[in-house]
């Protein structure tokens, strides 16, 4: 039997689908991006409380009560903005259902959705599956910065959304606020929502700093902020995200989470509280042993041969592997992983056209600093 035309116009993930050829050849995963060391004991703790103390059955569908409170208060004291955790808010299983909750929410068949280019490769299927039509904008090597006026071309009546994903991945580029209300004045004579991934939110490096789009005045009814606590607390494999949107948005939000999923998990929710309840320390902490990692690997990349594009938010380097003789990004992925021993993501992942991508590796540095030195001694043979 056939499936739907929608399921045959979009592949496996490269992303989950490089997981599974380094688990086959025993290489060190470099690939999907979640870390290799242990979450936070505290939360571990506070997630095994739960079970025991039977919050074993479903939680409200749009979040349980304590754990919207928590999120809500921590926007507001990392922010200083209110959010109505009765209204504003929705828990799902994890960031990438909180997208597509959100894309199915706000958009009908036939509309067109703006996406930054490269994108995290979820934003494609997100948008076939909701009926959208994608309309790419550059952004422009090195430094991965838009044109206004390509940005602004890619807007017209059919617009419904634009999907900004800052820290962003696959570059490492942290959208600044002057882009932002470039973003905001465009969503706002279009009358379009923005959808904004910001997963990566505590991970920015060298004073760069993260501004959620809902902060710009008169954003704050037209976006539909995405986080989770996969990156931020280390467990991506929990799958607990959410939407903070105004309560029109969140109603529409509410109901397709519910059918899709019910609810996240119920115990997990509990242990997130403890999490947004973690002290501004832990926030510290995590972004400079993270940008330790950065420079790790951006050391070893650039050792091994590759040109490295440095990432300024984020957990990934892309890179341009040009020089070191492969036909192309797939080839050389795959190499690298079945021959030497690391696994990375073909640039072609991250755009409409593979050919944009062709010279180019991503590599996670979400892992133990011996993990990446283990990479970086692999690697070293490259130039033997
Ligand atoms: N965001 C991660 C990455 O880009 C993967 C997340 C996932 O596989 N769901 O590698």
């Amino acid at each position: 039997m056939r499936v739907s035309k929608k399921a045959a116009s979009f592949t496996e993930s490269v992303i989950r689908d490089m997981t599974r050829l380094a688990i086959k050849h025993n290489a060190i995963n470099l690939a999907q991006g979640f870390p290799d060391f242990a979450a936070p004991e505290e939360i571990k703790e506070a997630a095994k409380r739960a079970i025991d103390a039977d919050i074993n059955q479903y939680a409200i569908t749009w979040g349980a009560k304590p754990f919207r409170d928590a999120i809500a208060e921590k926007f507001a004291r990392t922010y200083g903005v209110a959010v109505d955790p009765e209204t504003q808010l929705c828990v799902t299983c994890g960031s990438t259902e909180a997208m597509m909750s959100a894309a199915l929410a706000v958009i009908d068949p036939g509309d067109e959705v703006v996406v930054f280019e490269p994108f995290y490769e979820n934003y494609g299927p997100d948008a076939i599956l909701s009926g959208a039509t994608p309309r790419f904008v550059t952004l422009h090597e090195p430094d991965w910065h838009f044109d206004v006026a390509e940005l602004a071309a890619a807007f017209n009546e059919r617009t419904r959304a634009i999907i900004i994903n800052s820290p962003n991945n696959p570059t490492g580029k942290v959208f600044t606020r002057a882009e932002l209300e470039q973003i905001a004045a465009l969503c706002q004579k279009w009358g379009v929502v923005a959808i904004t991934d910001e997963i990566y939110e505590f991970m920015t490096y060298e004073g760069t700093v993260h501004i959620p789009l809902i902060t710009i005045p008169g954003m704050e009814d037209r976006t539909i902020l995405i986080n989770a606590m996969s990156k931020t607390y280390s467990v991506t494999g929990w799958r607990v995200g959410w939407c903070i949107s105004s309560p029109e948005l969140t109603s529409g939000i509410r109901k397709v989470h519910d059918f899709l999923t019910v609810g996240a998990a119920a115990p997990l929710q509990e242990a997130g509280v403890v999490a947004l309840n973690l002290p501004d320390a832990y926030y510290t902490a995590l972004g400079d042993q993270y940008l330790e990692r950065r420079d790790l690997m951006l050391n070893i990349l650039e050792g091994a041969g590759f040109k490295t594009y440095k990432p300024y938010g984020a957990y990934y380097i892309m890179t341009d592997c040009s020089s070191l003789g492969y036909d192309d990004d797939v080839t050389a992925a795959r190499s690298l992983t079945e021959t030497i021993g690391v696994a990375s993501v073909p640039g072609s992942s991250f755009y409409k056209e593979p050919e944009l991508g062709r010279t180019k590796l991503r590599f996670s540095f979400c892992k133990k600093l011996d993990t990446l030195r283990a990479a970086g001694e692999r690697l070293s043979r490259l130039q033997k």
